[in-house]
């Protein structure tokens, strides 16, 4: 890309990350997306190439924010699928106009998502993002209630989105899956602002707090271990945050984009 000259004539533009908040849609989200920037007026111009990917990064902010598959998930989720896009889109019964857009920056309704959701998630591929057991709500509640008694804290808290609950959840799903060779709850997660998150956290929290953990299958010895071995390595809410915040297999993840749990060797905080 050739840097355009300023138009009030201060010469040449750099171009920049510029890193902002703002409002989509009534949702506050930040973005980050390259823009040419005069060095002396401060003047911020885009091309045809920055501005297809300005929109693409708030179309994804956004998404992100909402808990809806990002552009790259679909395009990810498809490609393990093996699926064209015209493929996809018979599967589907839509236009393929209708995939190409979603993959470049349109946002999906959410009943749309989640159809898009079923279609994708299959058997074979959630097994990275689950790491090799069915999802339980039960399950996610049952281990929540081990960490409330080994911390004496109380985690399931109204009005709680998981902030920090969904730490040791990952820690515990991804160890276990390392030496267990399955997780413990079935739960995928993604990369968010705030650290690992249950993937659809806003759709399943509500639902996991309702959830009874009597119909949950019981925790064996190991896994127990497991749980305690979290525990005692993070013993507080703000230590598990930190050290999620240090793992190298967040930071790496686009914001949205699923862990997979072929990551848990990679882990560096436990
Ligand atoms: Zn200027």
């Amino acid at each position: 890309m050739n840097a355009p000259n300023c138009p009030r004539g201060h010469g040449p533009m750099e171009l920049r990350t510029i890193d902002k908040p703002m409002t989509f849609k009534g949702v506050e989200i930040r973005v980050a997306a390259q823009a040419f920037v005069c060095q002396t007026c401060g003047l911020e111009a885009g091309t045809v190439e920055t501005a297809a990917e300005l929109q693409l990064a708030i179309a994804d902010a956004y998404r992100a924010a909402l808990g809806l598959l990002t552009s790259g998930e679909i395009k990810a989720l498809r490609k393990s699928r093996r699926l064209t896009q015209k493929e996809f889109a018979e599967q589907m019964n839509i236009g393929i106009a209708s995939i190409k857009r979603w993959e470049t920056g349109t946002v999906q309704s959410p009943s749309m998502d989640h159809a898009l959701r079923m279609q994708l998630q299959c058997r074979n591929h959630s097994d990275n993002y689950s790491g090799n057991r069915e999802i339980s709500l039960a399950r996610i509640k049952l281990v929540a209630r081990c960490f409330e008694k080994i911390l004496k804290a109380r985690l399931l808290k109204e009005k709680d989105w998981f902030l920090y609950l969904a730490k040791h959840l990952w820690y515990a799903d991804f160890l276990s899956f390392r030496e267990l060779g399955r997780s413990l709850t079935g739960a995928s997660y993604a990369a968010m602002p705030y650290g690992p998150q249950l993937n659809n956290y806003k759709e399943l929290v509500p639902d996991i707090k309702d959830s009874d953990t009597n119909v949950a299958e019981p925790l064996s010895d190991e896994e127990m271990r497991i749980i305690r071995k979290v525990a005692e390595r993070f013993p507080t809410e703000k230590s598990v945050f930190k050290a999620a915040h240090k793992e190298k297999v967040w930071q790496e993840r686009n914001i949205g984009a699923l862990i997979p749990y072929s990551c848990a060797g990679e882990l560096t905080e436990i």
